[in-house]
């Protein structure tokens, strides 16, 4: 290759990884541009051999670039392509409508609100993915606070804080701001003093069950006219927890006649004598109700926009009573549907989860038949194929289903280019072989012929699973090697038949493995764990890589046994791997 053209080629493939790269918000890779390249430049196939070491420095130069410097990079080189960026974006985004008002803010501030008491599920991707969409389509604030004031019924789960941050991070997003309500009692308290102080607020001592019957009435209890002075006095009691839980309770003072009795003077403060999990938090008592607590801080972080799901409407009205107390402007609200995941069998909850898992039904909060986040990601689905999926439900009131195959196809996009291909027999059954050569060549990537084959031996024999047998005297094409007749129960025989037979549609292709070299392996699904073998290739690769095995599936290889030689591997060893999609 002479200079001209080399630099010819890094011309080209400088464009190409920059638009790679920014196109997938990743570091290109020179194997996903060896074929756009080779397309556009049909003058470079001849150097095939040589290209990809002229690409490697060119990717390695454009994946040490800012995201900023990348687009300034493009725009010199190919503007028209920054240009099919932009509009590719606007197209993703179409889905999520424009928040309301936005114009009204200076800034659009948002909030997902975690209760701590577990990793999260599918469905609480959805809040992350929506309002870390919306950050980047505004330029906005993505505030991260753990509602975690409830140590008794909803109690908090002390990993899951890190749990559900790894998740959100893991999703593509970086909270602006990480808060934790268990932190904040004592702004909670100063409130709820400046509350009493506006008369908005009064401790009752009523029992729950009288208080109801005189709510449900439209009459106040005789609490209500208390004066402000004995009103603090007896909140700060219930602060140095000096009475016992159900005795003295904080209520908001609204409109006892309200047309809607969930909304009459509701509770603010109660008392719980369960210590706090979290150590900095376990000598409270008095703790918020979710209503006020997450009022006060919606404020106090500047938030503009909030989601929340239909069935909380009454959430703001209660906390709008606070509100005008206050003389706050309450932030603009976008109610919606619930999301509903069919495709599992265990149900979307995070307290059955747990106790699947306690029992030893599931092997964990990653185990792929649970439908969490960490089991989305032990397969090998990114974040940002969720969020994908998760921004095209839109924010409707009525409830809506997610199909995971949206998830799966936005995930597929992402890995397909870079997925190995690979041989996976389920079972399998041996069939000796004669007559042929003494390899096959399968293509590592049927779409990049540059990335070359893998060599798989044969060995004289090779596993097939069962239902790929022809019937005796049948013919069947083993991928990547050629054309064999079943003689016999147990062999087959090489034919040298041309890949017409295949194309002619007379000969079925198949994957196999060879009987002695291949790898045992368990790949682990949805519906329960598979076990077979692989072809013994799949030694050099390493945990965490994607692969397709053909005829099956994308799989992420999760444990690859550490011998280089398929003889070595240990009788206990096997490779695992956990399916993906189709
Ligand atoms: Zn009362």
């Amino acid at each position: 290759m002479d200079e001209d053209l080399r630099e010819r080629v890094e011309a080209a493939a400088e464009a190409d990884a920059l638009f790679n790269a920014l196109k997938h918000d990743s570091d290109a890779q020179v194997g996903a541009i060896m074929g756009p390249l080779m397309g556009e430049n049909p003058e470079f196939r001849e150097y095939g051999d040589e290209i990809p070491g002229v690409l490697a420095p060119v990717v390695e130069r454009v994946n040490g670039l800012s995201t900023e410097e990348k687009r300034e990079r493009l725009a010199e080189l190919a503007p028209e392509r920054v240009e099919e960026l932009d509009a590719e974006e606007d197209e993703d985004e179409q889905a999520l409508p424009d928040l309301p008002n936005v114009e009204d803010y200076d800034e659009v501030r948002m909030r997902v609100a975690p209760n701590p008491n577990g990793p999260w599920h599918v469905g609480h991707a959805r809040m992350a993915a929506v309002v870390g969409s919306y950050k980047e389509r505004y330029d906005g604030y993505f505030v991260c606070r753990f509602d975690d004031t409830d140590p008794e019924t909803k109690r908090p789960d002390l990993d899951a804080y890190d749990e559900i941050l790894d998740a959100i991070e893991y999703l593509g997003f970086t909270p602006n701001r990480v808060l934790k309500a268990s932190d904040r009692l004592e702004t909670y308290y100063a409130y709820a003093r400046d509350l009493i102080d506006l008369g908005g607020a009064y401790t009752c001592s009523c029992p729950g069950d009288e208080f109801s019957e005189l709510k449900n009435n439209g009459e106040a209890c005789p609490h209500r006219e208390k004066d402000t002075e004995t009103v603090r006095e007896e909140f700060d009691a219930m602060v140095d927890g000096q009475y016992d839980p159900g005795d003295m309770v904080l209520r908001v003072k609204t409109d006892i006649e309200h047309k809607n009795p969930a909304l009459r003077d509701w509770v603010a403060f109660r008392l719980i004598d369960t210590p706090h999990p979290r150590p900095e938090a376990e000598d409270y008592r008095c703790w918020p109700m979710l209503d006020f607590q997450s009022g006060i801080d919606d404020h106090l972080t500047g938030i503009t926009h909030i989601i929340r799901g239909i069935d909380l409407q009454d959430s703001a009205k209660r906390q709008g009573f606070v509100y005008d107390y206050f003389d706050w402007e309450y932030p603009e609200v976008i109610h919606w549907g619930h999301v509903q995941v069919e495709e599992y069998d265990v149900p979307m909850s995070t307290s059955t989860i747990k106790e699947l898992i306690e029992a030893g039904d599931l092997d964990g909060w990653d185990d792929p038949r649970a439908p969490t986040i960490a089991s989305l990601r032990r397969r090998g689905i990114r974040g940002e194929a969720i969020v994908d999926a998760m921004a095209e439900l839109g924010t409707s009131t009525s409830n809506v289903d997610l199909a995971m195959s949206s998830i799966y196809a936005a995930n597929r996009e992402r890995i397909d280019d870079d997925a190995d291909r690979a041989f996976f027999v389920r079972d399998g059954v041996e069939m000796s072989l004669s007559g042929g050569p003494e390899r096959g060549q399968p293509p590592i990537h049927p779409d990049h012929e540059e990335r070359g084959k893998r060599t798989i031996p044969v060995g004289g024999a090779v596993l097939v699973e069962d239902d790929d047998l022809p019937p005796e005297g049948e013919r069947v094409w083993l991928k990547g090697y050629g054309c064999v007749r079943r003689t016999d129960e147990r062999a087959f025989e090489y034919t040298d038949d041309d890949i017409e037979v295949v194309r002619e549609g007379s000969v079925d292709v198949i994957h196999w493995v060879p009987a002695m070299t291949s790898v045992p392996a368990r790949l682990r699904t949805m519906e329960g764990d598979v076990t077979g073998h692989v072809e013994p290739g799949l030694l050099t690769h390493v945990a965490d890589e994607m692969v397709q095995f053909v005829r099956i599936g994308f799989a992420r290889l999760d444990a690859v046994p550490e011998a280089s030689d398929p003889m070595d591997v240990g009788e206990d060893d096997e490779l695992v791997a956990y399916f993906a999609h189709p």
